[in-house]
């Protein structure tokens, strides 16, 4: 053999050997600010590396010549940060919507939603066939947390409840939930008694399953606490913890003398903040944490200013879904002039308790109780309106982003695998064109989503809403 065609062949093998050397990647995205949301930190020359569904690197933009990626995503001037978390939706409104509620799927993609937390509904066994579909990579949709059917006391309004009717009944009830690999627990106050309500929060906090609710009246807000309940959903029930009086008006209801509603109004005239402080300082302490749905709870309230008829999101939901919205509005419809006033101090006061539980050190988890039933409260948007209250309400964008992104993965105890752009963790991104840190509105600037380690440019993730508007339209 001659020289040169030896040396030939060895460059030859060199170069496959710097190839072979060169580590296999799926996509590599490159050169855009990573946004760390925990520490409200970027970086900037960053590239992100992915293998199937995980973040298998995270390097210097000088490195990216180590990897050898099947797809290469140049991102300068872009901000990258890990998929936003609604950890308050519902599937439901019967069988015959459950398309219509699939259809629901791809609208949290396209805005950026890469995991939803299920509060139940009357669709369990569907949303529970969906988790394992979406997590399959059979479905594209968010992947999904539920909390299957939730736990009510004897004959409640809610359809799809396991009914609880003493606490020797919890066991049992916890037992259908542990066979059905539930997320977490869901109990709601309609019917249940207080005595099983907090006996359904002892025993599951005994089996280690988390658990997120509504107050019943009857108890006093500590007790629940004290009683291990994770998250409080929905931030105006948190009112009674702003007054003196709480323990009298907790005994009044006891005696059938005051509604839900009057202890609300009471607690706004004796409000007190010492008193609010003190008991989110303890609420802190037992590690239960608030779930506001600030934003359905304002469209409620401001019904009577905003009719929403023309709102064109509506395009994006199925006539049955809507149909579901008509209850809220009728019932808000007969309310006088006083009882609107009393909606909007109701709403207002509670937005309001925002930085209090911060400053208290409460876990805010963003959620927005998004799906059939809450009028106008839309799939996907709705968690961009929402984290865009807790600003217009006193959060930093920072903790706003917080609340969307590294609070949930904590309640489930997920953080190995989300909250932040970290080797080992999700491949689930938003690639913004603006900083969420500066502004918290960017979180709507949404040039690329991946779900899963799956890319969806501007352009599919436009495909994926007119799709679901044409379903909509009935062109298809
Ligand atoms: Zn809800």
């Amino acid at each position: 053999m001659k020289p040169l065609v030896t040396a030939m062949l060895v460059a030859g093998v060199l170069a496959g050997a710097q190839a072979a050397d060169k580590i296999a990647v799926d996509v590599a995205l490159t050169q855009a600010t990573l946004i760390d949301v925990a520490s409200g930190t970027r970086s900037e020359g960053q590239t992100v590396l992915l293998k199937g569904d995980t973040i298998v690197a995270v390097v210097k933009d000088a490195e990216l010549k180590r990897y050898a990626p099947r797809q290469t995503i140049t991102l300068p001037g872009k901000y990258l940060m890990p998929g936003l978390w609604d950890t308050h939706v519902h599937f439901g409104g019967g069988e015959a919507l459950i398309e219509e509620n699939k259809q629901l799927l791809p609208l949290y993609l396209a805005h950026g939603i890469t995991t939803v937390r299920d509060c139940a509904g009357d669709l369990a066994a569907t949303v529970l066939a969906w988790r394992q579909q979406i997590a399959d990579g059979k479905l594209a949709g968010p992947t999904i947390f539920t909390s299957g059917p939730k736990l009510e006391g004897r004959k409640p309004m809610w359809k799809g409840t396991i009914e609880v009717g003493s606490p020797g009944e919890v066991g049992k009830a916890l037992d259908t939930l542990q066979a059905m690999n539930v997320d977490f627990v869901k109990i709601t106050e309609n019917t249940i008694t207080p005595d099983t309500y907090l006996e359904a929060l002892r025993q599951a906090r005994a089996r280690g399953m988390r658990t997120s609710g509504h107050l019943p009246g009857q108890v006093p807000l500590a007790r629940a606490f004290e009683a291990g309940l994770g998250t409080v959903e929905h931030q105006s029930y948190l009112l009674r913890a702003t007054t003196p009086r709480e323990a009298e008006l907790v005994q009044q209801v006891v005696a059938g003398k005051l509604t839900g509603r009057e202890v609300m109004r009471l607690s706004l005239e004796s409000y007190d903040e010492a008193t609010a402080r003190r008991a989110f300082r303890h609420m802190a302490a037992q590690g239960t944490a608030v779930v506001p749905t600030l934003w359905g709870s304002r469209i409620t309230a401001y019904l009577d200013q905003e009719s929403h008829h023309g709102d064109d999101f509506l395009k994006y939901i199925g006539t049955g879904l809507r149909a579901t919205y008509a209850w809220r509005v009728q019932r808000a419809a007969q309310d006088g002039p006083e009882a609107v006033a009393l909606r909007h101090a109701l709403f207002e006061k509670s937005a309001q308790l925002l930085p209090l539980l911060a400053q208290e050190g409460v876990s805010i988890i963003a959620g927005t109780d998004a799906g059939f039933l809450n009028s106008f409260n839309y799939p996907g948007q709705a968690l961009h309106d929402e984290i865009a209250l807790f600003v217009r309400y006193g959060l930093t964008p920072q903790q706003a982003l917080q609340s969307a992104v590294v609070n949930g993965p904590r309640f489930l105890s997920k953080l190995d695998r989300y909250g932040s752009i970290q080797e080992g963790k999700a491949a689930d991104l938003l690639v913004l064109n603006a900083d969420p840190l500066a502004d918290i509105g960017a979180t709507r600037k949404i040039r690329m989503v991946v779900s899963r380690g799956e890319v969806h440019d501007r352009a599919r993730l436009d495909r994926m809403l007119e799709d679901t508007r044409r379903k909509v339209a009935g062109d298809q």
